[in-house]
Parts: C-alpha cells; sequence; structure tokens
C-alpha cells in the first residue's frame, strides 16, 4: 500500500460527512486529462512524499470522534492487493469508508461492498459507450465489460453511491452526456458533472500552465452554464443530476 498524500479534513469530498482523505498511489488507466500525475505515472510516484501505514493510522486514532469518514482515493484504489486488510483497520476504529474508483475492478468492488468495508462509492464514468476515449485509456487487460459490469452492480445492489464524469470539451460533445444518461440512468442514481481542471495533466496538451504542448485547445474547460444546461437536460434520467 503506497500512500503518497493525506488531507486532514474535508467537508466535500464525502457526502454528508466530515472526513479525512487518503491518496494512493498507481493506477490502471491513463486518462490524458487526469490531473494526478503524480499519483499515476511511476516516474513521478517515485518523487511523492510517502506516509507509512503507521503514521497513518496514528493520525486517524487521534482523530476518532472528530472525522465520520475516511475518503479512499487513487490513482486507482483498487489495484492495491492489501486494500481489504487496510480497510478492516480503518472500519476498525468505526469510520465509514467511501472509494472513489474508475470501475475497473468489479470482483474487487464487489467483494468489498459484500464484505462490508465500503459505505459510499463515486465511480468514475470517463465517456459514452461509444466513445472511443475508452478504449484508448484501459490497460489491455481491462475490458470495457469490466466497466458495464461495476456500474451495474452499483445500480442494483443497497449501496449509496454516485456516478460522475470530469467533463472536457476536445473529448465530451453533447451527445456524450445524454448517452452516458441513457447508460446509466436509474431512479436510484445521483451522477455529477464535474469541470475539467487544466492542472499538471498526464497529457501536457491538456494542461494550462507549463510546457511548450500545453494552453492550447484542449485546455479549455466547459463554461459552466453549459454544464448545467446539460445536466437539467439530462436530470430525468436521474434522482439527482448536478454540476460539482
Ligand atoms: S483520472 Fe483517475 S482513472 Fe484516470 S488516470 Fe487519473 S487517477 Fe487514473
Amino acid at each position: 500500500m503506497l500512500i503518497a498524500g493525506l488531507q486532514k479534513t474535508t467537508l466535500i469530498d464525502y457526502p454528508g460527512k466530515i472526513a479525512c482523505v487518503v491518496f494512493l498511489a498507481g493506477c490502471n488507466f491513463r486518462c490524458p486529462w487526469c490531473y494526478s500525475s503524480e499519483l499515476v505515472l511511476p516516474l513521478k510516484i517515485v518523487n511523492q512524499p510517502r506516509i507509512s501505514e503507521q503514521e497513518f493510522f496514528n493520525f486517524l486514532n487521534q482523530r476518532k470522534g472528530l472525522l465520520e469518514g475516511v475518503v479512499i482515493c487513487g490513482g486507482e484504489p483498487t489495484i492495491n492487493k492489501d486494500l481489504p486488510k487496510f480497510l478492516e483497520r480503518i472500519k476498525s476504529l468505526g469510520f465509514y469508508v467511501k472509494l472513489d474508483t474508475n470501475g475497473s475492478n468489479p470482483q474487487v468492488l464487489k467483494d468489498l461492498v459484500r464484505a462490508g468495508l465500503v459505505d459510499y462509492v463515486a465511480m468514475d464514468i470517463k465517456a459514452s459507450l461509444n466513445n472511443p476515449i475508452y478504449e484508448n485509456i484501459l490497460n489491455e487487460d481491462i475490458k470495457m465489460n469490466d466497466i458495464k459490469e461495476s456500474a451495474e452492480f452499483l445500480k442494483n445492489g443497497n449501496l449509496d453511491f454516485e456516478f460522475r464524469t470530469t467533463c472536457v470539451p476536445v473529448v465530451h460533445a453533447k451527445e456524450d452526456f445524454i448517452e452516458i444518461a441513457k447508460w446509466i440512468g436509474g431512479k436510484n442514481v445521483k451522477y455529477y458533472l464535474q469541470n475539467f481542471r487544466a492542472e499538471k495533466t498526464i497529457d501536457p496538451e491538456f494542461s494550462a500552465q507549463g510546457g511548450p504542448a500545453s494552453g492550447g485547445e484542449k485546455s479549455k474547460p466547459y463554461p459552466t452554464e453549459f454544464l448545467q444546461e446539460i445536466a437539467k437536460e439530462i436530470s430525468p434520467h436521474f434522482k439527482v443530476c448536478q454540476v460539482r
């Protein structure tokens, strides 16, 4: 378990709970617009500060009664073989757990949920099923069916969850959001549109600052009003549909 960051308090990352965020290094995707490249690219991960599990659990013990939950974020947390044990330890201290995932490991997700180790899941929806970007960012061992299986599992289960998409103009057209809504929509589904931040991205062309390839067309976010219009249009498909 490579803990590469810890945000000691957040009021916005775990719906309805005061939480901390623990950042696990390593990811099986390479989304070009990703702004956590330091948690994804091995050459950057080696330069990240490390927090030992002991340090993290010392922190958590001191926050009993002050924090309610722990957000497990990445990178992609489910690629860590030690994740179940890590979550067991967190749960044994009485904290709620929120897992952020790209949905690439449906079996791990199911095992964690069925073992009662997760209380809330936020799953990224990268694009609609017919947008070729999904195939481009998946590593060769991951199939589109894995993503679909994770989404179906959450929709058909009893656990509190949300889907969310980071919206990037050169990747997502308006039709994408409509297709996403048809795919993942449901009476129990919360869906959030998040505007893209052109910072320290994996592909420098998606970055607004730094390097000769940056600051071009790919680094421009959507106007918030446009995302709000989209959210309004697709909201009949969801229990909740909002721009974050
Ligand atoms: S956006 Fe998420 S899934 Fe994509 S590369 Fe970054 S951490 Fe991995």
